[in-house]
């Protein structure tokens, strides 16, 4: 299977572009299934996953077979690699605006953002091939889907066996890394944005808005019963897409597992004996999630207002059974995102329309919440478990399993605390705007990069509103991605601000005002601030330099309307 630099070179993006209209312009005679091109695990048994030449040559193959796709690249990775992406849809479109024109949901699925973890990459594979061949209609006449199947594409091409890049994973025997070639993690990155591959991903969400977002992961915790677990964006400010997904799609997207799929599946979560920490010492036996901070994909893209799924396959299944967990969960997201098309575009419309509305009216004004924690009140559910016994001596059973153990199928449901999301414990009604001090240009840059508009100031000016006085500034001793993140302690100061000339203006009346509260307020529990983004700035009874400011009718003229937004173009 070294097959590496031929195949990549024989697939330039130009030609691919150029081949959009080649795919739409002709009519070609259908393949046979014969000629449909089949994926590594598929060539292999399932031995081995998808290497990047590999995904290369397989969306190529369909391409040459003139499947009714669109190919391009999201941006290239640190190490200079286009990372593909193939929108799928009937009638099929090519562009942001022809999306939109079709009036349906779109769809983003990503795979191997951690690449140890890679059956998305391969079940995305697949389910395209299968899709867009199917002579029969399918979710694709319903909505857009963009699928990006390899987006750690760097980390996939770090090979190492299973047993040293994914410890606790059932195979395959090779598998990429965790983190991308600057060794960070992606799954870490959404709030700082410091890959290119944060950055090209965010350009994507800029550009064509997805009003729903899957990201596809392996678990590396608990022996549970389940083939597959799952969580809805866990931001208590995720007003919009978070309940929705959590309340209306998951229990349906479960229900239809099992009955349709023939796989147990359920909330995200490790049994609290394995993780200590997740909750109270005194809670003895538990189901707990993760983690509700936006450097998570899925809490993030919450906070934008849209659905975010996140899938965990369970590591210790077979790679074939995690393919096919994986590609049925994806395939019926696309289904009931297809029947509920016209609710979820008027979720994603509403939640657009109401931080505009802070704009008109101060009564409409809805808090966000920046600080969180695990609710305090479980409910108290079946979670099935599997038992492992000893073997009596200290050999290997499985990979994955520890040595001296072993599965033994036995799965039980155990009555037990549930603790599948979190509560605000801070909220913050949004100002009109936030002022960003002048010389913070790399502020209003990473912000722009987020799709938030942000004006600037012609003059000095004054306005209502409120400074924040740092009383201490709490710096993690624990290095983390690079960073000693920073939490602050202080006061608000209520009064008339004066504003320097050509200081940065974001409104809050935008589309994603929600997510500028939660990236600027300097208490957030993993905004700007959190990242070390404002250092140079802090000091202990300084101010912080971002001012919350209650009306913009007296502010400064701005020299600069322009929305960066638009400048995320698709390639
Ligand atoms: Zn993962």
């Amino acid at each position: 299977m070294k097959r590496a630099g031929p195949i990549a070179r024989r697939w330039p993006l130009v030609a691919i572009v150029v081949c959009f209209a080649c795919a739409r312009a002709t009519v070609h005679e259908t393949p046979g299934p014969a000629a449909y091109p089949r994926t590594r695990p598929e060539l292999t048994s399932y031995r081995e996953t998808s290497r990047y030449s590999d995904v290369r040559h397989f969306l190529d193959s369909l391409r040459v077979l003139h499947a009714p796709l669109a190919f391009g690249s999201i941006g290239k990775t640190n190490e200079g690699r286009d990372i593909p992406y193939v929108i799928a849809s009937r009638p099929l479109v090519s562009t942001p605006a022809a999306a939109k024109a079709l009036g349906r949901p779109i769809v983003y699925v990503q795979g191997n953002i951690h690449a140890g973890e890679v059956e998305g990459k391969d079940a995305l594979l697949a389910l395209l091939r299968d899709l867009s061949f199917s002579p029969t209609p399918n979710a694709l006449d319903s909505i857009v889907l963009i699928a990006v199947p390899i987006y750690n594409a760097d980390g996939n091409e770090r090979f190492a066996p299973q047993s040293v890049n994914r410890t606790e994973q059932n195979g395959p025997e090779s598998v990429g890394t965790r983190a991308n070639a600057q060794n960070l993690d992606l799954n870490r990155d959404y709030v700082k944005a410091e890959a290119p591959e944060t950055r090209a991903s965010l350009a994507m969400f800029n550009a064509w808005d997805p009003d729903v977002f899957v990201d596809l992961h392996t678990t590396d915790g608990s022996f549970h019963g389940y083939a597959l677990t799952y969580s809805p964006s866990l931001s208590p400010a995720a007003v919009f897409g978070g309940v929705y997904a959590r309340d209306s799609l998951l229990p349906l997207l479960r229900e239809r597992m099992r009955v349709r799929d023939g796989f147990e599946i359920f909330d995200y979560g490790n049994f609290v004996s394995d993780e200590p920490g997740l909750v109270r010492d005194t809670v003895h036996e538990a189901w707990a999630t993760y983690d509700s901070r936006p450097r998570f994909g899925t809490n993030y893209y919450g906070i934008r207002g849209r659905i975010a799924i996140l899938s965990e396959a369970f590591s210790h299944d077979s790679l074939a059974r995690r393919i096919a967990s994986t590609r049925a969960f994806v395939n019926e997201i696309l289904s009931l995102v297809a029947e509920k098309g016209g609710a979820i575009r008027s979720l994603s419309a509403r939640a657009d329309s109401l931080p505009l509305a802070w704009g008109r009216s101060p009564d409409s004004l809805q808090m966000v919440a920046i600080r969180s924690e695990l609710i305090a009140t479980p409910r108290m559910m079946d979670v099935l478990k599997e038992d492992l016994e000893k073997t009596g001596d200290s050999s290997l059973t499985q990979p994955g399993v520890p040595r001296g153990e072993r599965r033994t199928g036995r799965v039980h449901a155990v009555r037990m605390p549930v603790y599948d999301r979190f509560m605000s414990t801070l909220d913050r009604t949004p100002p009109a705007a936030y002022v960003v001090a002048p010389q913070d240009t790399g502020i209003a840059r990473l912000l722009r990069l987020h799709g938030i508009r942000v004006e600037r100031s012609d003059s000095a000016w004054t306005a209502r509103g409120e400074g924040y006085v740092v009383d201490s500034i709490i710096t993690s001793p624990r290095q983390f991605q690079g960073h000693h993140e920073v939490r602050l302690k202080g006061h608000w100061q209520r009064g008339v601000q004066a504003l320097a000339p050509r200081s940065f203006i974001v409104s809050t009346a935008q589309p994603l005002g929600a997510l500028a509260v939660y990236l600027l307020e300097p208490e957030s529990d993993d905004g700007f601030t959190t990242w070390n983004l404002f250092d140079r700035d802090l000091k202990t009874g300084g101010r912080f330099p971002v001012t919350r400011i209650f009306d913009l009718s007296r502010r400064g003229r701005s020299a600069n309307r322009r929305s960066s937004a638009s400048s995320a173009q698709p390639q």
